[in-house]
């Protein structure tokens, strides 16, 4: 069996909302229950969306709930060379290319037009990840077994932007490689990049991580909380209260007590949720 290695990976945008301590404390356990190690990566790859300060409060919110992580924290503003190496090592396979389409040129699924080569007088805008033809698997722990076909879904992966910033997505498989992450547990709003990020990961010759996307906290009017939903900040005078309606929305629902009794009572649930790996 492969050593376990899990991670939270927050987008420092914001505060930390109670979608994103579901996403925290449900990979923490899912760590912790297979006695492996969770890793903590600031995802601030999209700088303009980043908040000056939030990373720091996320940090401080994630030590009062109790969820310590282990080793230095990774950065992605910092890890602009690997994500430079990783592009070129596609492009030495012929798996990326530059592409001169703007965003409404390329629309939605892009058709892979700049795939072949620049037309005369075109320039390079971003650069593409060329998603292969035949359809991508893989298995979520929760959900069972997806498989799509980029080609059709969602055209050539965006890599480096046209505004010079690196894509969440090769950022992501990037480090989740770099880190030796096992398992991803995350959200169920990411379930539809997993099926590219999992491309990636063939294209780089690594062996993807296993997946498990919790379910998804939304509002009454049944968005996902986010900051462009207004969802409000985690309360850091109630973390007992925060943490026990965390645990319940996750399904292993412990009485209420301290922190550490709650956590402690919900990582022997979560390993008879999730006993297999
Ligand atoms: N940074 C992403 C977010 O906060 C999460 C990425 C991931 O867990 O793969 O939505």
């Amino acid at each position: 069996m492969r050593e376990y290695v899990g991670r939270f990976a927050p987008s420092p945008t914001g505060p930390l909302h109670f979608g994103s301590l579901v996403a925290a404390v449900g990979s923490w356990l899912d760590a912790r229950a297979h006695g492996g190690r969770w890793l903590l990566r600031m995802e601030d790859v999209d700088e303009p969306r980043c908040s000056p300060g939030a990373a720091e409060e996320i940090l401080r919110a994630l030590e009062a709930f109790g969820l310590e992580w282990d080793g230095e924290v990774m950065v992605q503003s910092r890890r602009k060379e690997a994500y430079r190496e990783a592009i070129e090592e596609l492009r030495r396979q012929g798996r990326a290319f530059g592409c001169a389409c703007t965003r409404n040129e390329a629309g939605d699924r892009y058709n892979g037009a700049c795939r072949d080569g620049l037309a005369p007088g075109r320039t390079v805008r971003s650069w593409r990840f060329r998603v292969p033809e035949e359809s991508v698997a893989f298995v979520d722990r929760r959900l069972g077994r997806f498989e799509e076909r980029l080609a059709t879904t969602c055209g050539d992966v965006v890599l480096l932007r046209a505004d010079g910033y690196f894509s969440y997505q090769l950022a992501v498989v990037v480090d989740d490689a770099a880190q030796g992450v096992t398992d991803v547990v995350r959200g169920a709003d990411l379930l539809d990049s997993t099926a590219r990020q999992a491309a990636l990961h063939l294209a780089f010759g690594h062996e993807p991580p296993r997946w498990l996307h919790l379910p998804l906290a939304v509002n009454r009017e049944g968005q996902k909380l986010s900051k462009q939903s207004k969802a409000p900040p985690l309360d850091l005078r109630r973390t007992e209260e925060e943490l026990f309606q965390a645990l319940k929305f996750l399904g292993v629902g412990a009485e209420p007590g301290s922190r550490g009794e709650m956590l402690q009572a919900a990582k022997i649930n979560w390993r008879l949720m999730f006993p297999e790996l």
